[in-house]
Formats: structure tokens, C-alpha cells, sequence
């Protein structure tokens, strides 16, 4: 018997959904709770399956979440909503004593900087109190992490060089629309790129440093080098660790855009006035942008996500590359979602389904990769996201 509450209702909250139905004797009891409770009623109803049930609720406002907590009684909150909910609904979990598992780090609101340090600092709390906090259990965060505790576990005495490569090679047929929420997406492409080297973070200007790379089964496409949230944890938790960069693919097409927006202000994160009321401009432009949930239906191609590992094992240079291609067609046949979605939400069914088990069960505040990454991994290629490994190539780095 086990009980999930599950927040969020968007794109990665409809594929979650999904995947916890299919698995009734892991997921015995599932809620799936959102601000718009109509968008969760549509998921339980295209499943199809009455073990979903439904209800509203404010993620932001902890005594609502506590009464919702204490009155359905989950074994684990999974939290799917946005980042600016992380910590209300880690105060919840704390509260009522029940474990949590997130797939993005917090972030203020009014400040466009994600850390984990918001979240690292509940570790004595939630070790007190004997529950779990899992964290960033998406695909980048989520997998990669996983992929680099697998790769330094089973193929490295010592990892030196992590690069995690992000290609979307899919084509959704809009002139602009983001994969996954438009707010949280545009802030973080729009920060100003980071990387680790020696000990060291070094800063660049936003997509200044790019080069092409092939992906798998998808040819060369140009990749630009971004800040991503679990370079900070993997630097952290793999000390060997020399240089860690994370590179993203991006059409010419998608940066003109997001230059013109930049440049006229609509990815403004204050307040400013608009006929005597205050609107934020990014959250408009939010609203008339095409709903990253919506975009399944035409999307076609494939994303290509992995980690490019160097280090040394039994005294020689070795080099290593893990990486799973998901498609957009099968996505969205499977679960009304693109592969955006789809990739973020399986692994999260799949951590919970880890907790559930007791695999990945202990007191405190963990990322994925301080988990043991096997029985992980063995449900990827069970689930949908079934990965390749390469030894001994070029990486082109
Ligand atoms: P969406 O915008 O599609 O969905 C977010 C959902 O959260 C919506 O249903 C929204 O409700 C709900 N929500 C927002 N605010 C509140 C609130 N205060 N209380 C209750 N519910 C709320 O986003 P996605 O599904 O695309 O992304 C979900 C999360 O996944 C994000 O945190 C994103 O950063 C993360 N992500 C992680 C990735 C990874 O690989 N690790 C990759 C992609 C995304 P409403 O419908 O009313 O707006």
C-alpha cells in the first residue's frame, strides 16, 4: 500500500501521472492536486483510471497544504508544480512528517538565481524528523546525475571531466514556443553562462562560448554553454571533479527570439505598471505564448541528452559517454506530452517508485547521485527512457 500525493498539474505533472497509473502495484493510491483543478480532472480523466483523484490547492500557502497532507495521508509528496513552491511545500512535508521529491532547485521569485542552498539547509530538519528529501529527480537534473554516480561507480576510479550535453533536434512547428514552463525556461537560458573549472566557477556572458557537437543518430548541431542547476551538486558530491560544463542545443531561429524579447523587456522579472495594475512582463508574455503541455501533437524528432565523462580507471585514461534519445511522436502517443515532459516526468515516477521501494530511503536532504544509481538505472530502460553507453571514444572536447 502506498499513497502519492502529487503537485502540479503542467506538462511534466500530466507524464508523472501517467506513469504512476501504469504501475498500480507501486502506486496504489495517487492525488494529484494543482492550482486549476480542471487541468487535473483532464489528466485523470485521459487516463481513464478512477485510482487518480483530484483537488485544488494553493502550493504556496503551507496550512492549506498541511490540511491536504493530514487529510489524504500520503506516504510521499512529489512536487511538480513550479520552483518557487520548492520550499512551502518542504515546509509541509516537515510539518506532517511525510518524505518529498522535487525535479528543479528553488528559486526567489524576485531574483532569476537558482541554488541549492535554499533547500540543502533543511537536511538537519528533515533528518530529526526521519523523512527523505529527494532532489531534482527530472532528466538534467535527475538522470545526469544519476548517469555520473553510475559512470563513477561502475567505469572511473576517478572522474576529471563532466560535460552534460542537452540536444532537442525536435521541430514543434511554432516560430517560438518553450518546452517546459516559459517563465522558469527563459529565465534560466537568459542567465549569464557558468562553468566549473579547477576549483573554480568561471563566468561568461549568456551563450557566448558554443561549438557544434554530434549527437547520436541526429548529426551536428550547435551547442551553447549554460548554467544548469546539478553542475552545483556534482561538483560537490564528486570532488575529483577538474571541470564540469553543461551544453545545450539552441536553433537560430529560438535565440532571435529570445534577443527580441530580451531586448524590448519582456523578460522582465519586476513589476510594472499597465493601466493602474502591476504585471510582470515575463508572466504576461507567459500567457500568450504557446502552453508547453499543448505542443505534443505536431512535434516531431528526437531529444538526445547525456554525460561525456573523462578520468582514469586502473591508471589510464578512459573516456565514456551515456546518453538516452526520446522521441517526440512516442512521447505524445503514449501520454498526450513532448518529449520534454516526457523525459522530466518518468524519472520522477521513477524516484518515487525508488522511495517507495526503500531503495532510495534515508533520513536528510539528498540529490539523486548521492543514491545508489543501479536499480535507477534498470528502471529506465524499462520505462521509456532506455540509455546507450560508449567507452573509449572522442568526445570532442
Ligand atoms: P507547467 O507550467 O506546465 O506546470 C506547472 C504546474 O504547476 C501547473 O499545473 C500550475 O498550475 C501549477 N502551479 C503553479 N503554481 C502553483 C501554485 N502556487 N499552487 C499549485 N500549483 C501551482 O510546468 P512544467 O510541467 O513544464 O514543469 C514543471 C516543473 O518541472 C518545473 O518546476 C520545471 O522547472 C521542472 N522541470 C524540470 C526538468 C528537469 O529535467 N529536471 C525539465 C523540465 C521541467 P496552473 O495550471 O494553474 O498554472
Amino acid at each position: 500500500m502506498s499513497k502519492v500525493l502529487l503537485i502540479g498539474a503542467g506538462g511534466v505533472g500530466t507524464v508523472v501521472a501517467h506513469k504512476m497509473a501504469q504501475m498500480p502495484e507501486v502506486f496504489t493510491e495517487i492525488l494529484l492536486a494543482s492550482r486549476t483543478r480542471s487541468k487535473c480532472d483532464a489528466i485523470a480523466n485521459a487516463i481513464g483510471s478512477d485510482r487518480i483523484k483530484t483537488a485544488a490547492i494553493d502550493a504556496e500557502n503551507v496550512p492549506e497544504l498541511v490540511k491536504l497532507i493530514k487529510s489524504f495521508g500520503p506516504d510521499l509528496v512529489v512536487n511538480v508544480a513550479l520552483p518557487y513552491q520548492d520550499l512551502p511545500i518542504m515546509d509541509a512535508c516537515l510539518e506532517t512528517g511525510v518524505s518529498y521529491l522535487d525535479t528543479a532547485n528553488y528559486e526567489p521569485k524576485e531574483e532569476a538565481k537558482f541554488e541549492y542552498k535554499w533547500q540543502w539547509v533543511y537536511h538537519d530538519k528533515f533528518k530529526e524528523k526521519g523523512i527523505t528529501a529527494i532532489l531534482g529527480c527530472g532528466f538534467d537534473p535527475g538522470v545526469t546525475n544519476v548517469f555520473t554516480a553510475y559512470a563513477a561507480k561502475h567505469h572511473f576510479d576517478e572522474i576529471h571531466t563532466l560535460d552534460i550535453v542537452d540536444c532537442n533536434a525536435g521541430d514543434h512547428g511554432k516560430p517560438f514556443a518553450t518546452n517546459f514552463n516559459p517563465e522558469i525556461n527563459i529565465r534560466e537560458v537568459t542567465q549569464r553562462g557558468k562553468y566549473f573549472e579547477n576549483g573554480q566557477w568561471v563566468e561568461t556572458n549568456p551563450h557566448e562560448i558554443h561549438r557544434p557537437l554530434n549527437y547520436p543518430g541526429i548529426g551536428p548541431k550547435e551547442s551553447y554553454l549554460i548554467y544548469h542547476e546539478e553542475l552545483e551538486s556534482l561538483v560537490k558530491h564528486f570532488p575529483t571533479l577538474k571541470k564540469a560544463r553543461f551544453w545545450m542545443t539552441f536553433g537560430q531561429e529560438y535565440l532571435t527570439h529570445l534577443r527580441v524579447i530580451q531586448n524590448i523587456g519582456m523578460a522582465g522579472i519586476e513589476p510594472v505598471m499597465y493601466n493602474g495594475m502591476e504585471i510582470v512582463p515575463i508572466q504576461f508574455l507567459k500567457a500568450v505564448l504557446p502552453n508547453p503541455g499543448d505542443l505534443g501533437e505536431n512535434y516531431k524528432g528526437w531529444t538526445s541528452i547525456g554525460c561525456r565523462i573523462k578520468g582514469i580507471k586502473n591508471g589510464k585514461e578512459k573516456t565514456y559517454y551515456v546518453y538516452n534519445n526520446c522521441s517526440h511522436e512516442e512521447s505524445y502517443k503514449e501520454t498526450g506530452t513532448q518529449a520534454v515532459s516526457y523525459t522530466t516526468g518518468v524519472p520522477a515516477a521513477i524516484g518515487a517508485m525508488m522511495y517507495l521501494q526503500g531503495l532510495w530511503k534515508k533520513p536528510g536532504v539528498f540529490n539523486v547521485e548521492q543514491m545508489n544509481p543501479d536499480p535507477f538505472m534498470e528502471q529506465l530502460n524499462k520505462r521509456g527512457l532506455p540509455w546507450v553507453e560508449l567507452h573509449d571514444l572522442d568526445l570532442e572536447f
